[in-house]
């Protein structure tokens, strides 16, 4: 079992996941897919892919548009307490 992030939190700082963020706000027109509340947006993960040859994660940015949904901040909680993001090896 990967350690699961890592530096994962300091790569939310990067220019690029910068960048993928807000297109994917925007493609949700900036807001919450799931209940359409405007503020506190974060862009979530659906699922995580592992590159076993590089034992690493995938960074952040590197995911395509259809993994990521915008979610508010009480929605993504709510995920995370209920599923557990699903961990792809490739
Ligand atoms: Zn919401
Ligand atoms: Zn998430």
């Amino acid at each position: 079992m990967p350690d699961k992030h890592g530096s994962y939190g300091a790569l939310l700082f990067d220019r690029r996941w910068k960048d993928k963020r807000s297109s994917i706000l925007i493609r949700d027109n900036n807001k919450c897919v799931i209940c359409g509340f405007a503020e506190g947006l974060q862009v979530h993960h659906r699922q995580y892919l592992y590159v076993t040859a590089l034992k690493k994660f995938k960074s952040p940015w590197d995911y395509s548009d259809k993994t990521l949904i915008t979610l508010c901040n009480s929605c993504h909680q709510r995920g995370h307490s209920k599923f557990k993001v699903p961990i792809i090896y490739i």
